[in-house]
């Protein structure tokens, strides 16, 4: 919509909830409680509070300048001259009331809440939204157990430095298309109603550039290396993509979003710890006499260091045991697989002892293995 319109359509007096000969002072009371109550950190993802947050910030825009204010109530009051003409007909801008606007305010109020919310599309906008790209990056393990911020590279088109994306030849900036006054549209009256279309001046930019940029031409992109950091959430597993929203390609031209970085992970395995889901694991081979007797055991850390887990009496291979998470372990849970080894070759003296192990009195393993009596069928 444009500026002058807006500004007979709207009521920025109803939208800040002052009275139209409210005093500057009053003003600025209303808008600074309702930004506070609007703000869109208070109400994260509120679209219905973020539409409103804008208004009151536009309505701020005009009624919180003394002269912007003047010339705003003069729009209203000859509003319907203003709303059969419109800018571009009759007498262009300026028939309304005689009042001029200030393109470069209303750029940085674009640039304020684009950087907010991302700006909403309008007939002006013609750009092209940035690529989405998809790169791999290999995570040590330990990053990817306890999560971590990395930079990933990335080569393919980027906002080009020397310009900054914006097309023009430095110090030079891209100013406002006269032809739309920078509004990316032209309307045709006839009769009562208008037409709008892209304006043919600017192919709808709403900027025009008088000397593009030498390094990029005035397309605003080159290609480069550049690298993005990216937090790596703790538990990520191999093969798994990571979303990066506006990390991507640069968009091209006005109102369009950059594309999306995709990071695909690859893990590192480990030499001693495997995962399963979000926990650790670790498999601890143990003695039969530490497996019958319980013991103390070391075992290294994902940092290096050691922890001492007990094996309690009578563990069998397979059982696993929870550490609970701790820095060493990257935060998560270990489970300890316990495997109990058998030796392949005894010396004497273990051979004595495990054959006076064997004589001793001890519990069948395999009572339910056995074959009871009635079983025979043909029994004695
Ligand atoms: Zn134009
Ligand atoms: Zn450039």
């Amino acid at each position: 919509m444009e500026p002058q319109r807006e500004w007979f359509e709207k009521d920025y007096y109803k939208i800040l909830g002052v009275a139209e000969d409210a005093s500057a002072s009053d003003i600025s009371k209303a808008y600074r409680r309702l930004a506070k109550e609007l703000h869109p950190d208070a109400n994260p993802g509120d679209s219905a509070v973020e539409d409103r947050f804008k208004e009151v910030a536009s309505a701020y825009d005009v009624l919180g300048d003394s002269s912007k204010r003047k010339a705003y109530d003069d729009v209203r009051r000859l509003g319907p001259m203003a709303g059969a003409f419109g800018p571009g007909g009759p007498g262009g801008p300026g028939a309304a009331g005689g009042f001029n606007l200030n393109f470069e305010q209303m750029g940085d109020l674009q640039n304020l809440f684009g950087g907010l919310f991302g700006r909403r599309r309008r007939p002006g906008d013609t750009g092209q939204r940035g690529a989405d790209i998809e790169t791999e990056v290999k995570l040590d393990f330990a990053d990817a157990v306890s999560g971590a911020t990395i930079a990933v590279p990335v080569t393919g088109e980027a906002r080009c430095r020397t310009c900054e994306g914006l097309g023009a030849e430095p110090p030079a900036r891209p100013q406002p298309c006269p032809t739309c006054s920078g509004t990316g549209v032209t309307e045709e009256n006839q009769g009562l109603f208008s037409f709008s279309r892209p304006c043919t001046a600017c192919a709808g930019r709403g900027v025009v550039i008088d000397e593009p940029c030498s390094a990029c031409r005035g397309r605003g992109v080159e290609h480069r290396r550049r690298e993005v950091k990216a937090r790596i959430p703790a538990g990520v597993t191999d093969g798994q993509r990571i979303k990066l929203k506006g990390r991507g390609g640069p968009s091209q031209g006005p109102g369009a979003q950059p594309g999306d970085l995709y990071v695909r992970i690859s893990v590192k395995p480990h030499r001693l710890f495997g995962r399963d889901g979000k926990n650790l694991t670790l498999s601890v081979p143990v003695t039969f006499s530490e497996a019958a007797l319980g013991a103390h055991v070391k075992v290294p850390t994902l940092d290096d260091s050691t922890i001492t887990i007990r094996i309690p009496p009578g563990t069998t291979t397979g059982r696993r045991l929870r550490i609970p998470a701790s820095p060493s372990t990257g935060g998560a849970d270990l489970i300890v697989e316990v495997e109990v080894v058998v030796p392949e070759h005894l010396s004497d003296e273990q051979r004595a002892a495990v054959e006076a192990f064997a004589a001793a009195p001890g519990d069948d393993p395999r009572p339910h293995l056995r074959r009871k009596t009635s079983d025979h069928g043909e029994s004695s």
